[in-house]
């Protein structure tokens, strides 16, 4: 809206809503009025179709209407929170001044207003706009040019949770890149325009998942980044934070100057940047992470992932420890064995645990509490909750100490930082705040009884008070003989003595004392001296104990931020106690075992389960999980891994056993136990899938682009650390450019990459392939043949599938008998001709890498050799006669 010119009026009122828009143009403006914050122009119109609230109209700008939503302020949380689920940024602008002033200035004069925050997806900090259990990340994103190809450019990362002030730097490489964006999975992206106007950037962006907020490129000047680093945390120099890349120090600076517009002078309590090697995490690309369903199902929902199968957290803090670790697996031996030993601790402490999680069950989110407390958005529950927090990690401290094993180091540390947490402010939280205190400080009456002498007096006069106003009117009552006259309070008159008008004779008598104040429609309302002194008393009273509350609650706060880095840390130590007893609790529960992982190339997984087919299967209370081994590990000469074939019927439980090996992998290296009796994992730093696809048709992709894609992604990255699933390559195609594709690409992997890696299909001509290499081995899923119906026994076995029962499968699916007979008919005139002209060819004269043979001759002419279709083709039903058709059928029936 561009400002009104000179010669149309403009309301004082509208022309300063006009500036402030205009200052704040990429966002809705909330403009407080009164109780509401209303909306106008197109802000309304997007606002009210968003949140489906009414459009109205209010006055006239330029001749038109303009167009005007509102929102109550006391449900402004949940109209905020739709607005920014929806990716919209939400810019709260309040009155900065008492409306008494602002007529003090004159009639005509506005109260003053301010934008005070900046509301984004990645920078909010309430509880209820939070999901407890969720790391809410905002990320910056740079890139900086490195030597002459365009190649060679390195990325800077930073993210940040402000809700729990937790600062990670990173830095990455163009292909890392979308795997370390799906890693961290941010809400809200910050990149400088000029990069989000690159095609594959953008590609990249969006791939995150989080809304994408451009920003002048001057915010990740890589020259002041530094400089502007240790100001905001008040140091000197940055070295005592320990050492970062040009890159990350932009992305950092970045971030920090978003921050900086959003919150508008408030300072979030952030923890120093710590920089992530993201070399020391798993790789999983954002493709092979959706496939996997690890914290998502492929429809996007949290129920029926890994993370949700296996979260058996208690606290929100907890949770969020657990999501992080499952998003980033780590390749470090030891980091890895640290986080199995404390699971192994807690199995075997079942006593101590379940006392832990019983205590944990009501600990609140210290962390969460302490960043409102420091950006100055916390109310007196953020106090106790700190309260309590602490008591909970004194509780914890007690809970845990006495062990007749010796406690692992993971645990060791955790509970020392709740040793060194701050437990004296604690115990005087405790003391001085109510045990269920009013939402916002500014109602006060939130401190509790006994903990100061100021306040208790006050509060005992403003009861007092009270009981004194019954007396009086009692007294009045009884002196004037009225028993129909009451004392009543409201904010416009104060206390007032009321009675019914024809009933006041007395009063209005004796005007010197009795001071008319209103007549009403059956009632007149006067005060006295004596009431009126008493209303003061009471007045003051209340204002002068609700400014020893705001004096003790800034007091306190004080303190705690003071503290902060101590409190934080305690709530870490509590969550990584969260989660190693709940990783201990899935263990016992569902049984898993303790893997073994190590520097090997091993990937020996005995009697494996799929965790979340496993306990699907359980639900629903009919055949039980058939456990599987697994073993891709190198050979005792050898030092790298195998790949294994697995050919079987649809339905038979091909996917299901490629997933749970990726699964146990990851799960292995978060630092879970794993659903299996044994499992020894030599680390696994990539990981890459390739499993069912679905048309992305919104970039304009079809399933087998998609694959190819995908499958292209893998054969360029994956190397002889990673592990490599790959399901039905070639689906998408027809048959022989598909097996064509499939054959190639298992020569590839077997050659070049070298990765272990399990790969399904349904082209049993692929199974020709272990002759020639020698890491390759065959399996099958076995299936038991009974009466012409099929039966899964879900069992992997070596060998190839000797044939794919793709009928009887269609069959069970309720294809019509008709369709499937003639299925029976074709396919054994297809086999007839294949046994013609089998694939062996193709083995014998395989040199790898050379030109494939031409495929075997195509299934079409298997029709042609049909007798029975040769016959059908000179038929035409329209020319028949009956006696005719009814002889044609005679004639085919004589074919068969
Ligand atoms: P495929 O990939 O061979 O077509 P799936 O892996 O999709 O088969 O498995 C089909 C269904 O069979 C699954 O939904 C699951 O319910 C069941 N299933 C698979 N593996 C097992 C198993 N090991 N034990 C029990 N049921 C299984």
């Amino acid at each position: 809206q561009k400002p009104a010119p000179a010669d149309t009026k403009v309301t004082p009122m509208m022309a300063q809503f006009i500036e402030i828009k205009t200052a704040n143009p990429d966002s809705l403006l909330f403009y407080r009025m009164g109780d509401f914050y209303e909306l106008f122009f197109e802000d309304a119109e997007i606002a009210s179709r968003a949140l489906g609230i009414t459009l109205t109209k209010r006055g006239k700008h330029q001749g038109e209407d303009i167009p005007m939503c509102g929102v109550p302020v006391h449900a402004a949380d949940d109209y905020l929170q739709k607005l920014i689920a929806l990716g919209h940024r939400v810019s709260v602008c309040e009155q900065t001044e008492d409306p008494a002033e602002a007529k003090k200035r004159g009639s005509k004069s506005v109260v003053r207003r301010d934008v005070v925050r900046l509301v984004t997806p990645g920078t909010l900090t309430e509880e209820r706009l939070l999901d407890a259990g969720a790391n809410n990340y905002l990320m910056a994103l740079t890139r900086l040019k490195g030597g002459s190809l365009a190649g060679d450019a390195v990325y800077g990362l930073a993210w940040i949770d402000m809700s729990t002030g937790s600062f990670q730097v990173s830095e990455t490489d163009h292909q890392r890149l979308a795997a370390d964006l799906a890693q961290v999975a941010p809400r809200e992206l910050i990149l400088a325009d000029n990069l989000l106007q690159e095609q594959d950037v953008r590609q990249l962006a969006e791939l995150s998942g989080g809304a994408l907020s451009p920003v002048p490129r001057a915010f990740f000047d890589g020259s002041t980044a530094a400089d502007r680093l240790a100001h905001y945390f008040g140091v000197k120099t940055l070295d005592g934070f320990g050492t970062f890349s040009r890159a990350e120090l932009s992305a950092a600076a970045g971030i920090l100057s978003y921050i900086e517009k959003t919150q508008l002078g408030e300072r979030p309590p952030l923890d120093p940047p710590v920089r992530e090697a993201g070399a020391g995490r798993m790789l999983i690309d954002p493709a092979t992470r959706a496939n996997l369903e690890l914290s998502r199902t492929l429809s996007g929902e949290k129920q029926g992932s890994l993370l949700s199968t296996i979260d058996r957290t208690v606290t929100g803090g907890g949770s969020r420890l657990l999501a992080s670790r499952l998003a980033g697996p780590l390749i470090n031996v030891d980091a890895i064995q640290r986080r199995h030993d404390a699971v192994a601790f807690f199995l075997n402490n079942e006593i101590m645990r379940e006392g832990l999680r019983q205590t944990l069950k009501g600990a609140p989110d210290m962390a969460r509490a302490l960043s409102r407390i420091a950006l100055n958005r916390g109310g007196p529950r953020d106090i106790l909750s700190i309260a309590q927090g602490l008591a909970a990690a004194r509780a914890v401290l007690d809970q845990t100490g006495t062990t007749p094993s010796e406690i692992p180091p993971e645990i060791a540390a955790a509970r020392s930082s709740l040793d060194q947490a701050p437990h004296e402010l604690g115990a005087e939280l405790v003391a001085a705040i109510k045990e269920e205190p009013p939402l916002l400080k500014r109602d006060g009456n939130f401190v509790a009884t006994g903990y100061n002498a100021d306040l208790d007096e006050l509060r005992a006069l403003r009861d007092e008070s009270r009981k004194v106003i019954a007396k009086l009117q009692a007294d009045y009552a009884e002196e004037l003989g009225l028993r129909s006259l009451k004392i009543k309070h409201n904010n416009v008159l104060g206390w007032f003595i009321e009675a019914p008008t024809a009933q006041t004779e007395k009063l209005t008598a004796d005007p010197g004392r009795f001071i008319h104040r209103q007549t009403m429609a059956g009632a007149m309302r006067f005060t006295t001296t004596e009431l009126a002194d008493l209303e003061s008393k009471i007045a003051s009273a209340g204002e002068r104990s609700l400014a020893i509350e705001l004096e003790i609650f800034e007091r306190l706060s004080q303190a705690i931020i003071d503290a902060g880095d101590a409190i934080k840390a305690a709530a870490q130590g509590l969550s990584i106690l969260d989660v190693s007893a709940a990783l201990a609790k899935l263990a016992q529960d569902e049984n898993y075992a303790r893997p073994l992982v190590d520097d090997s190339r091993a990937f020996d997984i005995k009697a494996a389960r799929h965790p979340v087919v496993e306990v699907a299967l359980k639900k629903a209370g009919g055949e039980s999980f058939v456990a599987n081994d697994a073993n891709l590990g190198p050979e005792a000469d050898e030092d790298i891994g195998h790949i294994w074939l697995i050919t079987g019927p649809n339905m038979a439980g091909k996917s299901t056993f490629l997933r749970q090996n990726a699964l146990i992998a990851v799960l292995a290296q978060m630092g879970s136990f794993v659903p299996a009796a044994s499992a020894h994992i030599g680390i696994v730093d990539r990981l890459f899938s390739r499993v069912g696809a679905a048309d992305d048709l919104a970039r304009g992709r079809s399933t087998f682009m998609v694959e190819m894609v995908e499958t292209a992604a893998i054969l360029n990255q994956a190397g002889d650390r990673s592990l490599v699933i790959l399901d039905e390559i070639g689906r998408g195609t027809a048959t022989f450019d598909g097996l064509s594709i499939a054959w190639a690409t298992i020569e590839h992997l077997h050659e070049v990459n070298r990765s272990r890696a399990l790969f399904a299909t349904h082209y049993h001509e692929l199974t020709a392939l272990s002759a020639k290499l020698e890491r390759l081995s065959n399996a099958t899923v076995s299936v038991k043949e009974w009466n012409g119906e099929v039966i899964f026994l879900h069992e992997i076995v070596p060998g190839a599938a000797d044939r794919s029962y793709g009928i009887q499968v269609a069959k069970l699916a309720g294809l019509p008998a008709t369709v499937v007979e003639r299925s029976k008919q074709v396919l054994s005139q297809l086999e007839e001709q294949d046994r013609n002209a089998p694939s062996q060819n193709l083995i014998d004269e395989l040199p790898l890498f050379a030109t494939l043979a031409p495929p075997p001759s195509a299934p079409a002419a298997a029709r042609e050799a049909d007798p029975i279709h040769e016959a059908l083709g000179e038929f035409n039903p329209d020319d028949m006669t009956p006696r005719e058709a009814l002889e044609a059928l005679y004639k085919l029936k004589g074919l068969q």
